[in-house]
């Protein structure tokens, strides 16, 4: 028996590097030792302190029964309390905070939340592919903000048409972003806050990368350290990329309290909370966060100012970010981000993601990762050095 999809799976737009996965396998297969750029998943372990705490409260009785839809409070009072100290926030950890399966799960359920079909969601191109596919599971359409590097990869809200401003009911952002590795300063988050609500736009800043910087002066705002952003929105923040723990989903929503209190209403009717242990063991990663990311930021430093040299003496351009675990590459002359990352595979065993992935916009850029160890990726580097 072949059941047929619902519509909503169908719609999903074709998956254009089907080719390059091809040739991936099949130059397995062949023994050709591959090494991928192109993955945003730290290859640094998950801090030892951490997963001692999951150990430990993973023998506690009371961790084995269903936990809260709406969160753990050892959680909620952690993230209230890392709000504070690292943005200088005030978070009521009762109401304005809700622990997630990853912020991922939370990107793709809000707009369950907030969106019926034919609703309009603003969101940037290019940008993490979950804004526009959650937004078309619900039956939404989607309208493009394009991010170009002329205007350092930021939302132009001038540039946003008015009837679709006056029609969206949401708006996703990224700072510092994926794929871009663009950050943005107070001043735009700011704006934001008035463009969302002069036309009653509901904010959701997806804080992703928020502690990944090189040094202090390159240290990201929030969302909310902007003047009346949580009237009108809240800020996803993903223990994921900075203290390494992508597999252990979980993460937490920050912000206006009403949002909140929906996004908890309809998770409790389509799951039932995260693991109450994984919730004590992000509460131990919050409350030694500078420790967690000094460490962290040392190592990326180190794998971004490797590439930044081999891009330089190979004569590639590149955003010059402090932020993020990417590099956004421009292809050279004579390629697209497609053909281009095609000729690094087939040169150099080297994997990098095509630009176009995340969106139109996103054509003529690769993006490479730094989440490879450094050997490895000093492997990779030669070799490109020793092709071009
Ligand atoms: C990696 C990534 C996430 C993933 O968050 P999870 O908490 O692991 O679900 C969210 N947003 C962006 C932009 C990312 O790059």
């Amino acid at each position: 028996m072949l059941f047929e999809e619902s519509d909503r799976l169908k719609s999903i737009p074709p998956y254009l590097f089907a080719e390059i996965d091809t040739t991936i396998r099949k130059k397995k297969e062949e023994g050709f030792d591959i090494i991928s750029l192109g993955i945003g998943d730290p290859d640094i372990n998950t801090p030892d302190a951490i997963v001692k705490e999951l150990c430990k409260e993973a023998w506690n009785k009371e961790n084995h029964r269903y936990p809260s839809s709406y969160g753990h409070k050892v959680l909620k009072s952690a993230a209230a309390q890392f709000y504070k100290k690292r943005f200088g926030i005030d978070i009521d950890p009762e109401n304005e905070v809700l622990p997630l399966w990853g912020s991922k799960e939370g990107i793709a359920n809000i707009a369950y939340v907030y969106i019926n079909p034919g609703d309009l969601v603003l969101v940037p191109d290019p940008s993490y592919p979950v804004y526009k596919i959650g937004t078309m599971f619900a039956g939404g359409s989607t309208y493009t903000m394009p991010l170009t590097e002329e205007n350092n990869f930021l939302i132009d809200f001038s540039k946003i048409d008015g009837d679709a401003a006056r029609k969206a009911k949401l708006m996703h952002v990224n700072y510092p972003g994926n794929p871009t590795s663009a950050s943005c300063d107070i001043d735009f988050f700011d704006k934001l806050v008035d463009f969302a609500s002069e036309y009653e736009i509901l904010v959701c800043h997806d804080n992703a990368y928020g502690d990944i910087y090189a040094e202090e002066k390159y240290k990201p705002v929030s969302f909310l350290n902007a003047k009346n952003s949580k009237d009108i929105g809240i800020e996803f923040y993903s223990l994921s990329k900075s203290f390494n723990m992508t597999g252990w989903r979980i993460s937490f929503a920050v912000g206006n309290s009403a949002v909140l209190n929906s996004l908890g209403k309809y998770k409790s009717n389509v799951d039932s909370g995260v693991f109450n242990a994984v919730q004590y063991a992000a509460a131990a990663a919050l409350n030694d966060y500078e420790e967690f990311i000094n460490s962290n930021n040392k190592i990326y430093n180190r794998r971004r100012q490797k590439v930044w040299e081999l891009l330089d003496k190979l004569g590639l351009k590149y955003y010059k970010s402090f932020n993020t675990i990417y590099i956004w590459t421009k292809v050279p002359e004579g390629y697209n981000s497609a053909s281009f990352a095609k000729l690094l595979l087939d040169k150099t065993n080297v994997v990098v993601t095509p630009g176009s992935a995340y969106g139109k916009y996103g054509e003529g850029y690769f993006r490479i990762s730094l989440t490879i160890d450094d050997s490895r990726l000093e492997e990779a580097l030669d070799r490109m050095k020793n092709v071009f």
